[in-house]
């Protein structure tokens, strides 16, 4: 007899191993066995074949299989099938060969968890593919009965011996801590696009200009036509994702990401594939402001609808839940908050959490999806006291929905003017102002210095700020950003 994890087998005997790939049959059997006594499939396939994995093999490996087996039973010796054990047929014609000779017929079924043989699998250096896996793992789940049904001397079902590991996470590119020593990040919006002939060139410049400035990320506008508050109708706004795409590729250590895509653009499941997608190809540094949308006329130029504002952020808090649900692990159905999906199957996953950044101030319901679904809120005004205020009311929209205040971070978005001197700083507000009267400029963009724009960012990390989106009027080239460095010290 034979000790094996407190079940005796009996010796001489004919052990018919069943399991799937990669649930331990081999590694069980040269555990309790000699090797001389281990008749196994892969092994044939090599010795008959180019290696253990030569399918085209299969049919002479089985018939030397066969032989072997049929002559170590006729002389009485224990004898280990070491297959998939997976075919009915066979099985029964091994275990009447073992009746002929007089030997007992013993079933061992790998007892190992779906995730495990999957993991395992995955290691190997050729896996076996994953739809073919899963067709295995059904059809063990199936055998149990089989076996009982098919008149074994002994089914011993064998456990893994040691729990399953956790999956290795992704590796997941650490992202530099860019907290400024005023205790908070800045992200640069871009929002217009003075590219010129080359646009890549001049994407390639701020990106990196960007980066070397201590920025922590950097956003784009999703806008169909630049909008009045920026530039002209005939200035160029690019797709936010593809235009994301681009930066990704010069692996700067940026947070990438929008601010903010309107919901009502894309359907949500697509704006998940996008920012999954990015989130892929930089390590999981990507982040997806969105909001509820505002201006009509992008949409109709466009053939969008643009349904009413209570009906667009019914359909933002749907977004947000439709995301979450594609971006978590796993791929099974949802059904809640309004949302049903039959399945969740969505790759490539993310590398890392995407932050969704719930953009816009509306106190009623924009706040309360925020504090519902929100990793952070976007809010549109820097007048601090203003600030205060709103804070307060997503706090108490977290208390009602029982949401900790510190899972929904504050962002603000800051346009400021920030010139190098006092002369610079007016010059600008000269350039810019339209026809707002200067002091009135001047105070909406709080136009300073850096030290200046420092002490007012100083200010807001005291209220609980934790990124600032900033962007200026003036960001033509990469001087310009470099020129903000200032800011991110
Ligand atoms: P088979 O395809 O069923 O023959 O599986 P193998 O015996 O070749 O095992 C597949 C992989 O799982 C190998 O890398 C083994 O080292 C590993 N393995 C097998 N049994 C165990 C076990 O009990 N515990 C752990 N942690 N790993 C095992
Ligand atoms: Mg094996």
């Amino acid at each position: 007899m034979r000790q094996t994890d407190g079940v005796q087998l009996p010796d001489p005997a004919l052990v018919v191993l069943v399991g799937a790939s990669g649930s331990g049959k081999s590694t069980w059997a040269a555990a309790h066995y000699r090797a001389a006594e281990v008749v196994s499939s892969d092994e044939l396939r090599g010795i008959v074949g180019g290696g253990p994995h030569d399918l085209d093999a299969s049919g002479d490996a089985f018939a030397v299989l066969e032989t072997v087996v049929a002559a170590r039973l006729g002389r009485g010796l224990t004898t280990v099938v070491d297959t998939l054990g997976l075919d009915p047929a066979k099985r029964r014609a091994w275990r009447d060969a073992a009746r002929a000779a007089g030997l007992p017929a013993v079933a061992v079924l790998m007892d190992t968890p779906d995730v495990e043989c999957r993991r395992r699998n995955a290691a190997r250096d050729r896996p076996v593919p994953a739809p073919v896996l899963a067709g295995q793992l059904r059809s063990v789940r199936d055998v149990r009965p089989l076996l009982e049904a098919e008149g074994w001397d002994l089914v011993v079902p064998v456990r893994a011996e040691h729990a399953p590991e956790a999956p290795a996470p992704a590796e997941v590119r650490s992202t530099p801590d860019r907290t400024s020593s005023l205790g908070l990040r800045s992200v640069l919006q871009v929002s217009r696009f003075p590219w010129g002939e080359d646009p890549l060139d001049w994407l390639t410049g701020i990106a990196r200009a960007a980066d070397e400035a201590g920025f922590a990320g950097l956003a784009l506008m999703d806008h169909l036509i630049q909008v009045p508050q920026v530039g002209r109708a005939w200035d160029p706004i690019p797709e936010p994702w593809v235009t994301l795409g681009a930066i990704a590729g010069l692996g700067t250590g940026l947070e990438l990401g929008t601010l903010c895509t309107p919901v009502t653009f894309r359907p949500a499941g697509i704006t998940a594939k996008a920012a999954a997608t990015l989130s892929a190809l930089t390590g999981g540094r990507a982040f997806v402001g969105i909001g509820a949308g505002w201006w009509e006329r992008e949409h109709a130029a466009y053939g969008l609808t643009f349904p009413p504002a209570r009906d667009r952020l019914d359909d933002l808090e749907r977004a947000i839940v439709t995301m979450k649900a594609l971006w978590a692990s796993g791929t099974k159905a949802y059904d809640d908050h309004g949302v049903v999906l039959p399945e969740t199957t969505s790759y490539p996953r993310p590398a890392g959490p995407i932050p969704v950044v719930v953009g816009g101030s509306g106190e009623r319901r924009t706040l309360r999806i925020a504090a519902a679904h929100g990793d952070a809120c976007n809010l549109r005004t820097t007048d601090e006291a203003e600030l205060e205020r709103l804070i307060g009311v997503l706090h108490a929209h977290c208390d009602d929905v029982g949401r900790a205040r510190e899972e929904v971070a504050v962002t603000v978005l800051d346009l400021p003017v920030v010139g190098s001197d006092r002369d610079d700083v007016w010059a600008r507000v000269e350039r810019h102002r339209g026809r707002t009267p200067a002091a009135t400029y001047a105070a909406r963009t709080h136009a300073a210095t850096v030290a200046g724009h420092r002490d007012r960012w100083a200010r807001l990390a005291g209220l609980g700020v934790d990124t600032v989106f900033i962007a200026t009027p003036d960001l033509g080239s990469p001087e310009d950003v470099l020129a903000l460095r200032g800011l991110n010290a």
